[in-house]
């Protein structure tokens, strides 16, 4: 399929794990394709992009906390390819702390990048959409915590919530400019971000060894296998095709059923 030829995406946290899956189903998909993360290593990964689906690329090295270095991305992402066309609010970060230990920075630091990030990538995004009036595609990723929680992690659990309402509100807000915003909660995705998660979850639940904690809550999953990247950016490039124009303001689970569970 080539759904996405012409078009550009701007992936945050596009340099590895959901993001770098993400970005690697657009690109193969014929999109032009900017990568963000705080670490220099993003403008190798985006080359690496380029050279394996023969994608246009760029590499951003970008803080999704600060306002200014958000607004550069997506003005280079314009000036790049000439527009922004789909958004994907992907760079998160989670630590796991019992209540008493949780520290201020840590609550501060979770909503800043996770909840305070993707509403300033919205914010770039639509101003270039707007500006252009060819509409637009912006997906935001939530977690399952932001369905019911789960324990040792309020912050992370409340960034998440907040993600959910911000893309209710600017779904709202841009339906008339089309575009569309949507979110997406991945269940248990294998990723750097679930083996910090094993690691630190599983001494803090029980007695669990390397992997154990992930593989008791894959016995929960109703389809018996954890998710990989490439199963949430299925999703997403369906949410960003024309075939879901008239969606909006939703948010979906990738989870293999979990949520059920
Ligand atoms: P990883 O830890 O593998 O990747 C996180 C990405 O976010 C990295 O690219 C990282 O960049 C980037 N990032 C972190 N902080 C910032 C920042 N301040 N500015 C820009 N980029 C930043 O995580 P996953 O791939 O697992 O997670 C991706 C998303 O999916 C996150 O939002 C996460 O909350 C969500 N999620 C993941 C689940 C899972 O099971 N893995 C489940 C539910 C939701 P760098 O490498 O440069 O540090």
């Amino acid at each position: 399929m080539n759904r996405f030829k012409g078009k550009t995406v701007v992936v945050t946290g596009g340099n590895k794990g959901i993001g770098l899956a993400i970005a690697t189903r657009f690109a193969q998909e014929g999109a032009n394709l900017v990568i963000a993360s705080v670490e220099a290593e993003v403008e190798q990964a985006a080359k690496s992009l380029a050279e394996a689906t023969g994608a246009k690329t760029a590499g951003v090295v970008c803080d999704v906390t600060d306002p200014e270095a958000v607004k550069a991305l997506y003005d280079r992402a314009e000036k790049a390819f000439g527009g922004v066309d789909i958004s994907v609010q992907n760079a998160g970060i989670i630590t796991i702390a019992k209540v008493e230990d949780l520290t201020v920075t840590e609550w501060d630091a979770t909503m800043a990048v996770n909840t305070k990030g993707a509403f300033l990538c919205c914010q770039q995004a639509i101003r270039h959409m707007r500006a252009s009036g060819k509409g637009g595609r912006l997906i935001n990723i939530a977690s399952g915590q932001a369905r019911d929680g789960f324990i040792y992690t309020p912050h992370y659990a409340a960034s998440k919530f907040g993600v959910m309402g911000m893309t209710q509100s600017l779904a709202k807000e841009v339906a008339l400019d089309n575009i569309t915003v949507n979110a997406i909660c991945p269940g248990i995705i294998k990723t750097d971000m679930w083996d910090y998660n094993d690691r630190v979850w599983g001494k803090m639940l029980g007695d669990f060894g390397p992997g154990e904690l992930m593989a008791s809550w894959v016995e929960n999953i109703p389809m018996k296998r954890a998710g990989e990247g490439k199963d949430v950016a299925g999703l997403i490039a369906f949410l960003a095709s024309d075939d879901a124009e008239y969606i909006t303001g939703q948010t979906i689970n990738v989870d293999g059923g979990l949520i059920m569970s």
